[in-house]
């Protein structure tokens, strides 16, 4: 569970069930909006959600309007691009897997949560390099 805006802790080892978390959540919101502040607005529970293992896969989204044709004569792909941490990959003819390109094939990138970390280590240290 992630909260932004103000204190809260967001682990909670003590929650087992989704109902659990449900309750959990509602007092959460409704404790924020009984000590509003002038400036804040009253939040509004939207609801629970489990976050496992499944959700450290990519979300692969097409970004190519049409199947790209390989110059060299090799097979034609689509482009794809996670939705989840912004890596891409290709998807050749129809094969459901989706190959990470050249820039993402570290051992690192299977892992969405790990991409994340791994893209914005790459972008401070191009940061620091003044590119
Ligand atoms: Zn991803």
């Amino acid at each position: 569970m992630v909260f932004d805006e103000w204190d809260e802790p967001e682990d909670q080892p003590q929650i087992e069930t989704l109902v659990e978390a449900e309750i959990w959540g509602r007092k959460v919101i409704e404790n924020f909006n009984a000590s509003l502040k002038p400036h804040e607005r009253a939040r509004e529970f939207l609801g629970v959600e489990i976050v496992d293992e499944e959700s450290d896969k990519h979300r692969w989204v097409k970004r190519s309007l049409t199947t790209v044709m390989s110059r060299s004569g090799g097979r034609s792909y689509d482009k794809y691009g996670c939705d989840g941490c912004g890596i891409t990959g290709r998807r050749y003819g129809l094969d459901a897997h989706v190959q990470r390109d050249s820039d993402f094939k570290a051992a690192g990138f299977e892992s969405c949560k790990m991409s994340k970390v791994l893209l914005e280590r790459r972008r401070k240290r191009a940061e620091k390099k003044g590119v």
